[in-house]
């Protein structure tokens, strides 16, 4: 397809970057292979908009992937990193903002007693899996098809045939053995985890999935469905890890468990409660969390874990996380999801708005979306050109048909103009697009 305007000085950062980075990005789904085009190299970010290296700026829906609750450059956040940072950017010892944040964490989310930071999310499902299969003593962990938890090993795994054979790798570099310990099932089936643990209760270390899943579009869990894993897991033994990275922080004070309580043995968390810096967490019950070292015999650790720079950005995001800014969150979302549908229903294009919380995405298929095989039975071709006529209109939307959209605490009324001022044309653009119905699953391409 042709593309509504170029993007010179980015088009030309992205030559020199495919020299020297592989792909020229440093996560995938940032090159926009799944929409096409030149990737947007962003320079600057300011409330709800971004400014690229060519001067345009978007209203940004995407907010880093969740993080950016308060808008970029929140001035409450840069001083605070400004103060930090002016105290040194690492001490190797242990610091005062950790215990903060950590308290913090443990008061917002009920059944979190204790909590370890990490780096990332990935890191804090890996390490959660690892202390689940350490504390129970048994190896298999289970997951659910179009759950993201991060580049795993052991989660980068594909169903195998029947309930409890094998995973496969998802990907070259996960060996056979890494994903032989994962059970893939699909998301939103509790009659399958049933007849998994009937099958092999006794291997199940623990049951990870996303508090609400996200990353292949929104696709929220089916009323019971999370609940019923718990008392699975319960009932055999194993552990529930509840995976809030995305939705933690952000789609109540409580994460997904202040929608939805269902105590999880463990849970993760990443994204907001970084700030925009990289910190993430893995926390639950005392009795668990004390297997960790140097408490217990499960070895975790990091350099930079619980950095001060982190810590501080991260602590005071979410203590600006007020009410009010929930409210302000949820209230933007519904607007942003009603404005899309009502664009798209005036050009007649078939669609389907799912929404967790403040979480939400739009999927071009004319069915129910409650698990990644119906997830997938989308009209990507479609979103491609929605993509590109809102990028050119200054919204940048997630440049993937299988990502949610983010709206913080900055989208006011001038950010949601520009918004629905967009939203009509690239709903044209999405039903111009006359090619048969294009199946494109995500691939570990579409990966943040
Ligand atoms: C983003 C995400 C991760 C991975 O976090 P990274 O910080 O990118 O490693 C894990 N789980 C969920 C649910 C996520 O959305």
């Amino acid at each position: 397809m042709t593309y509504p305007y170029d993007a010179p000085a980015s088009q030309a950062l992205f030559d020199r970057a495919t020299q020297v980075i592989p792909g020229g990005v440093n996560s995938p789904v940032r090159a926009f292979r799944a929409v096409g085009g030149t990737p947007r190299f962003m320079v600057s970010g300011r409330g709800p908009y971004l400014t690229d290296a060519d001067g345009r700026d978007y209203v940004d829906l995407v907010c880093s992937w969740g993080p950016m609750i308060l808008g970029h450059a929140h001035p409450a956040v840069v001083e605070a990193l400004q103060q930090a940072a002016s105290r040194g950017t690492s001490y190797g010892t242990p610091s005062p903002g950790e215990v903060e944040l950590a308290e913090e964490i443990v008061a917002r989310v009920a059944p979190v007693e204790q909590v370890r930071l990490v780096n990332s999310g990935t890191e804090a499902t890996m390490s959660a899996i690892r202390l689940a299969r350490g504390f129970t003593g048994r190896s298999k962990a289970v997951k659910f098809v179009g759950c993201y938890h991060g580049h795993v090993d052991a989660l980068l795994a594909s169903a195998g045939s029947g309930v409890v054979t094998f995973g496969l790798p998802d990907t070259p570099g996960v060996t056979g053995a890494s994903a032989a310990d994962t059970i893939v099932l699909p998301y939103n089936d509790l009659e399958l985890v049933r007849s998994a643990f009937d099958e092999a209760g006794d291997q199940i270390a623990c049951v990870i999935t996303e508090a609400a899943a996200a990353n292949m579009g929104v696709v929220p869990p089916l009323p019971g469905f999370n609940a019923g894993v718990k008392a699975l897991c319960e009932q055999h033994g194993a552990l529930f890890i509840s995976d809030e990275v995305m939705t933690g922080f952000r789609v109540t004070a409580a994460g997904w468990y202040g929608h939805e309580p269902v105590a999880a043995d463990l849970f993760t968390f990443g994204k907001v409660m970084g700030g925009g810096l990289p910190a993430a967490a893995f926390g639950g019950r005392a009795d668990v969390m004390g297997h960790l070292a140097p408490a217990g015999p499960v070895y975790q650790a990091g350099t930079l874990s619980g950095n001060p720079l982190a810590v501080a950005a991260g602590l005071t995001q979410l203590r600006h996380c007020t009410p009010e800014v929930y409210a302000h969150v949820d209230a933007t979302a519904v607007t942003v999801a009603r404005l899309a549908s009502e664009a798209l229903n005036q050009e007649g294009v078939a669609h389907r708005v799912n929404t967790a919380g403040s979480l939400f995405s739009v999927f071009f298929c004319d069915h129910a979306v409650v698990d990644y095989a119906t997830a997938t039975q989308q009209n990507v071709l479609r979103y491609k050109a929605f993509f590109h006529e809102m990028l050119a209109r200054g919204v940048y939307l997630p440049p993937s048909a299988y990502e949610a959209w983010f709206v913080g605490a900055s989208h006011d009324d001038a950010a949601l103009e520009r918004v629905a001022d967009a939203l009509p044309h690239a709903a044209r653009a999405a039903a111009a697009v006359t090619a048969p119905e294009l199946l494109s699953p995500p691939t570990a391409e579409d990966r943040a």
